[in-house]
């Protein structure tokens, strides 16, 4: 049975109500991170005429539009469950291979667990330091108002579309964002970058300049990595 609440909006976003959500959610188990392969208002308009949505789009310059209230579930995580096979399936029907931990059967479909960002720009590219910012912000404001996601844990309460999807979201959200500390792997985009996870532990010190740690010491444990902030362009990434 979902939980049905008031819909809940974030103060910093504009508010651009999508008729497409479920109303209610089963419990807060992640927040999605998403890349658009495409622009901020063209996106929303994509969500909105090809009946899915997310519950935030950032633009590359920080400002957010939400189309779903918090309490609600957008339609951007979608996966299905097979009983018979025992797989999952994609919206397009393919097989997919989760890496997600937290998925579960009897939840029906992910897109009831968890919070949606989408992001303006492209698979690969680094987002701007504004967009970076903008997504570190919005992911403590949910961590206030859902304790079941924090401290963030990159594939457990943090993770990207690919997570869920290894089919035809593997470039989702791409090398140009980092959920993990010091990147790693096909998400190394080098060193010297800065994480989703680290970004929430560190945005109090960012925003004196520095690399430090935001309320609980623990926001970031488990990411395997001191928090860093938000230094410049050169050391940007969510990747
Ligand atoms: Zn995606």
């Amino acid at each position: 049975m979902a939980v049905v609440e008031t819909p809940a909006r974030y103060p910093g976003a504009t508010w651009a109500e999508s008729p497409h959500h479920w109303p209610g959610h089963k419990g807060r188990k992640a927040v999605v991170i998403h890349i658009n392969e495409g622009h901020f208002e063209s996106s929303i308009a994509y969500m909105l005429r090809t009946g899915t949505s997310a519950h935030f789009e950032v633009g590359a310059d920080g400002r957010i539009a939400q189309l779903v209230g918090v309490q609600d579930s957008a339609w951007c995580n979608g996966l299905s469950y097979h009983a018979l096979t025992r797989r999952w399936v994609c919206p397009h029907g393919h097989v997919v291979s989760p890496s997600w931990d937290q998925l579960d059967p009897a939840d029906e479909n992910p897109n009831w667990t968890t919070l949606s960002i989408e992001n303006e720009g492209f698979s690969g590219r680094l987002l701007p330091p504004a967009q970076f910012q903008a997504n570190v912000d919005l992911l403590v404001w949910l961590g206030a108002r859902f304790p079941s996601l924090v401290p963030y844990t990159v594939g457990r309460t943090l993770i990207g579309h690919s997570h869920l999807d290894s089919v035809d979201k593997a470039r989702c959200p791409g090398s140009g964002v980092s959920l993990v500390a010091g990147g790693g792997g096909e998400h190394d985009p080098g060193g010297g970058s800065a994480d989703v996870a680290g970004g929430v532990g560190g945005a109090r010190g960012a925003a004196a300049g520095r690399a430090g740690r935001v309320g609980d010491p623990a926001a970031v444990q488990g990411v395997g990595a001191e928090p860093r902030g938000v230094r410049g362009p050169g050391d940007v990434s969510l990747s």
